[in-house]
């Protein structure tokens, strides 16, 4: 018999916000130990937390992105638990009215039949961080820095199909996310952190089998390897005759495996119940407009749009996707242009390396980006060779001027003119008898060394085709 993989994914985000979701303290990351803490975020008694609006609309314009459906009527209730990192003894969350419900997201999957995958997303609800545990040789210490930062907790259904499925949608939802600055998504800083739900079942059965999470994954190479690990190990097990339970697994990313932790608890024993000290959030026709204005071009709409608009291929199309200010300059550029690719180009390959070279970056540059556009047109069009036109662009790099001015300034207009090449052309087979008597004697090859010669001459000035036309022409006279 055939098995399955059925996983759904929990990932975690957290908001980017100024300030933590109940209280004025800072949403900042590496601060010392328990320095951004206040009575609220530390759970003391008798505090009442205050909503922060912009978490509110970070979450609904999270909702926006994945087409969710946003109701009218939300709330927030407390989800009851003791564990160290978390002082109240509950996390303020949001259980059975949550901001947003029922959406999807559609992302590119080399292992796709057609190239794109659908995942449906149950819901994304606000939540609160909790503490960061440190544990130390000796001792334990809990840091109340995180404790009360917006956290969104996206929940997908189980249409992910395996390892490379799941890899796959964490990139394009952190993406997403990350260009519509709901989050910065940075991993190192455990702003993304994931619970991985995975089951195993006779291929084509419609019943899910016993239900195993794995809890705070905090890389996308992580969760892709616990996956690869994790469901052989179920499979092996139905087959074995055994039978799986639904529990809690922990990953151990050193050794590979995963371990079992505890046995799953339910909802029920979280005795949830709503929020006394806060209202329900219920938004206005307003403040849900002013929200959508905020959507931005997602990564995959702009890469079709670059596709299309622009005639790029793929590979072109991703690059100015993935790097947006790249991209934006690329358009700045190319826009209403006849050879966008030759541009793209340019701010593909020449652009970047030059950036690199010079530690610099694109708000350091001195020239606009139709100078770019003028500095191909001068290629396209013949008037300068494109070795010449590297040395256009390092001096356009190094002053700001303009390439038609460059071209004026230094001479390096290309020699178009027949007579000039004839002369450069009469000189070199002058000076190269060898290799033209190779030629007349039936040798194709001796020509490009003349042109090279001719080039050299020219100091790359020649127009290359006229070139080795008039060598040819002379040689054959
Ligand atoms: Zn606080």
């Amino acid at each position: 018999m055939e098995y399955e993989a059925v996983i759904g994914l929990e990932t975690h985000v957290q908001l980017k916000t100024r300030s933590k979701m109940w209280c004025g303290c800072p949403n900042e990351f590496g601060s010392p130990p328990n320095t951004n803490v206040c009575p609220v975020c530390l759970g003391m008694p008798g505090v009442l937390p205050v909503a922060n609006e912009e978490a509110l609309r970070l979450t609904v314009l999270t909702g926006y992105l994945l087409n969710c459906e946003i109701p009218r009527f939300a709330k927030f209730d407390r989800k009851n638990y003791f564990y160290p990192d978390s002082a109240k003894n509950y996390q303020l969350t949001q259980y059975d009215r949550p901001s947003t419900a029922n959406g999807w997201v559609e992302f590119e999957f080399d292992g796709s039949p057609t190239g794109v995958e659908r995942v449906r997303i149950t819901r994304a609800h606000l939540e609160e961080d909790v503490g960061k545990n440190n544990h130390f040789d000796r001792h334990s210490g809990v840091d109340f820095n995180r404790a009360g930062v917006p956290l969104l907790e996206i929940v997908s259904e189980p249409d992910l199909k395996g390892p490379d499925m799941a890899y796959a949608y964490l990139k394009a939802l952190t993406d997403i996310l990350a260009r519509a600055n709901v989050s910065d998504c940075d991993l190192e800083k455990g702003m993304v952190r994931c619970d991985v739900n995975v089951s195993v079942r006779p291929r084509g059965s419609e019943k899910l089998g016993a239900k195993i999470e794995i809890k705070n994954m905090n890389s996308f190479s992580g969760v892709r390897r616990a996956l690869e690990y994790e469901i052989p190990r179920q499979i092996e097990a139905v087959m074995r005759g055994e039978a799986l339970r639904q529990e809690t697994r922990r990953w151990d990313d050193v050794a590979g495996i995963t371990e079992p932790m505890r046995s799953k608890e339910d909802a029920h024993d979280y005795r949830y119940f709503p929020e006394p000290d806060l209202m329900p959030f219920a938004p206005t026709d307003e403040w849900l407009a002013e929200v959508r204005t905020r959507v931005p071009e997602l990564p995959r709409a702009r890469k079709l749009r670059l596709m299309r608009d622009f005639g790029l291929p793929d590979g072109d199309a991703q690059v100015l996707t993935d790097n947006l200010p790249l991209g934006q300059f690329f358009e700045a550029a190319a826009t209403g242009y006849r050879h966008p690719k030759s541009v793209a180009n340019w701010v593909i390959n020449n652009l970047p390396a030059k950036l690199a070279e010079t530690s610099t970056s694109l708000g350091d540059l001195k020239f606009p980006a139709t100078a770019l556009r003028d500095l191909v047109d001068l290629v396209e069009s013949g008037k300068i060779s494109s070795k010449i036109a590297q040395d256009v662009f390092a001096e356009m790099f190094a002053t700001g001027m303009a390439p038609a001015a460059i071209v004026d300034q230094k001479g390096l207009a290309q020699v178009s003119d027949s007579g000039a090449i004839e002369a450069l052309a009469a000189q070199v087979i002058a000076a190269n008898p060898g290799p033209a008597a190779d030629f007349k004697a039936g040798k194709a090859a001796a020509l490009n060394f003349l042109k090279g010669q001719l080039m050299k001459l020219s100091k790359g000035k020649a127009n290359p085709a006229m070139a080795g036309e008039v060598l040819e022409r002379l040689l054959k006279a």
